[in-house]
């Protein structure tokens, strides 16, 4: 029999290799450029949970496949949760702008001094036409100014508690090990270990 086929709602090249890592060898992981589908996905939700429950359903109803998609914010607790589910497109509407969004953090943040925020990550899968949730975070902090040259998005600003280092000074394999995105999607293959 051939592998399981689950499509995975991105076209990050980084992420679907960080994932290719974790999941079960008994499944086929497809991307959306793998299923040649560039449509713009509204992600217009107010929470991490409805934009990625809206992209997976959104990519399910196109293909009749298991898929899964995932979305992730930093939430700050000084800035009541901001950036959020607003995090790729904090500076600028047109968005991924990252040293646009860090400086507008550390802008924002100027003379905080509770520095708390967590990275959260909402996978949504639809498996055999059902839905399931899965939820990674991490607690840090934020930093005063960028450390390190790895990753990407807020990595240098990042430091986890418990760790010296930000993400963007610590390797790939070591920052997805505890990462929110690196949690969520522990947490979905365990569940698809259990399925296969
Ligand atoms: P997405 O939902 O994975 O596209 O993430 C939305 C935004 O959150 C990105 O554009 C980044 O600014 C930020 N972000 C997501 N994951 C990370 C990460 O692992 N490190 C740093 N920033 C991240």
């Amino acid at each position: 029999m051939g592998k399981s086929k689950l499509i995975f709602a991105t076209h990050n090249v980084y992420k679907l290799e960080e994932v290719k890592h974790i999941l079960s060898d008994q499944l086929e992981l497809l991307s959306l450029t793998d299923m040649h589908c560039y449509d713009e996905i509204p992600e217009e939700e107010d929470t991490l949970e409805g934009n990625a429950r809206f992209k997976a359903k959104y990519i399910f109803n196109q293909f009749q496949l298991n898929c899964f998609s995932d979305d992730t914010g930093l939430e700050v607790d000084a800035l009541g949760g901001a950036p959020g589910v607003h995090s790729a497109r904090y500076a600028s509407e047109e968005g991924h702008d990252d040293k646009a969004n860090r400086t507008k953090l550390l802008k924002e943040l100027q003379d905080k001094p509770n520095r708390k925020a967590r990275f959260r990550t909402v996978v949504a899968l639809w498996w055999n036409n059902i839905e399931y949730l899965f939820e990674g975070v991490v607690e840090g902090s934020i930093l005063e100014e960028e450390r390190g040259v790895n990753g990407f998005g807020y990595d240098s600003l990042f430091v986890p508690v418990g760790y010296e280092k930000t993400f963007a000074e610590m390797s790939e394999q070591e920052k997805n090990c505890i990462s929110h995105r690196g949690l969520a999607i522990q947490k979905l293959s365990e569940f698809l270990e259990k399925q296969l």
